[in-house]
């Protein structure tokens, strides 16, 4: 088991030490299930004996409103002033689920100028944020395995029916309810955390089981009509546009999942969706297996992520013209895909 080492155990003691100290904890821009588990987490655990805020960079999702709390993470969208304010005169930051000071959205100018002590939790790989303290595993299931390694280092007795249910749906999220990048640990963690009686199947029915008829719909048409299949590289992309978002009546989150589904056909290695955002075209990379499909994140679409599970945006091109690059990036780095 990953533990945070001496420095970071006493760093919390001391800023534990003053209820006076204040806590800000910044999960990624577009938040997922695995960010706000290990946020909340961290959130339940200092609430005990400091003031404590979760600003996220963007939206809470819709799905994770059920979380005990959740009204009260600050949206930095909407409420840039007080976020400022928290973050400039807060004793300790925790970047959480993030490792490039570009995934903490537009937080990061006022995280760069803040005196606070910064301590990362993460688990992606080639972290580059500019931190004074650092947990960084990448042999871990998710950042919220992280986070109950450092609360049970730093006060086992801390833990609580709240945390535990923070913790699991983070784990739960991120290995698509334990298909992938589960570890040992992680089921020892698992089984611990069911001693406080979290309630899996309702977690379960919250996060999976909670599509709206047109979300539904918009899968639908996704894979009936938005879906190719390049075969010489195995890869499946999906796409949509604003024009066919907005017709479903597209809410953030409601495509969170669509890029898994074409891995269940046979002789798919990976898939691509590419969607339409505001202001960029997002782009979501999933692979199988000894497939880096961040490699093509990374060096075409200015992203990142883990070996299977990946991202990127496009800042210039359509939809359409995005399907086109990546078609010809593709076919060009074929001894990524095929192997
Ligand atoms: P998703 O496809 O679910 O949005 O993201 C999959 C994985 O890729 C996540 O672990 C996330 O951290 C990472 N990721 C998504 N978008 C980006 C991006 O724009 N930049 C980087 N560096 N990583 C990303
Ligand atoms: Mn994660």
């Amino acid at each position: 088991m990953k533990i945070p080492n001496k420095e970071i155990v006493q760093l919390v003691k001391d800023i534990q030490g003053s209820k006076n100290n204040k806590v800000v904890i910044i999960p990624h821009v577009n938040p997922d299930g695995d960010a706000i588990g290990a946020s909340m987490a961290l959130y339940y655990y200092f609430s005990k004996t400091n003031k404590v805020d979760v600003i996220a960079p963007s939206h809470f999702p819709e799905f994770l409103k059920w979380i005990p709390n959740s009204e009260e993470v600050l949206d930095y969208k909407k409420q840039k002033d007080k976020s400022d304010e928290l973050v400039l005169n807060a004793d300790l930051i925790i970047i959480a689920d993030h490792n490039a000071a570009n995934r903490s959205g537009d937080i990061e100018e006022s995280i760069a100028v803040s005196k606070a002590k910064k301590l990362m939790i993460d688990h992606h790989p080639e972290p580059s944020y500019p931190v004074d303290f650092q947990i960084s595993e990448i042999l871990v299931s998710s950042t919220s395995e992280l986070v109950y390694n450092f609360i049970s280092e730093i006060n086992n007795s801390a833990f609580d029916r709240e945390i535990a249910s923070a913790i699991y749906v983070g784990i739960m999220t991120d290995t698509g309810n334990f298909m992938h990048n589960v570890h040992p640990d992680t089921f020892k963690i698992v089984s611990n955390l069911m001693e406080y009686k979290i309630d899996r199947e309702f977690i379960y029915n919250q996060v999976f089981n909670n599509y709206s008829l047109e979300r539904m719909q918009l899968l639908g048409y996704t894979l009936s009509d938005k879906m190719e299949f390049l075969e010489s590289v195995g890869t499946v992309i999906l796409s949509l546009n604003k024009k066919e978002l907005d017709k479903f009546s597209y809410q953030v989150g409601d495509t969170e999942g669509f890029v898994n589904m074409p891995l269940a056909i046979q002789g798919v290695n990976s898939s691509i969706l590419v969607m339409e955002r505001d202001e960029e075209v997002k782009l979501s990379f999933r692979s199988k297996g000894e497939i880096a499909i961040n490699k093509i994140a990374k060096e075409y679409f200015n992203g990142g992520g883990h070996k299977n599970a990946a991202g990127g945006s496009e800042k210039e091109l359509s939809v359409e013209a995005t399907v086109q690059k990546l078609k010809e990036i593709l076919l060009k780095n074929k001894q990524i895909l095929i192997n």
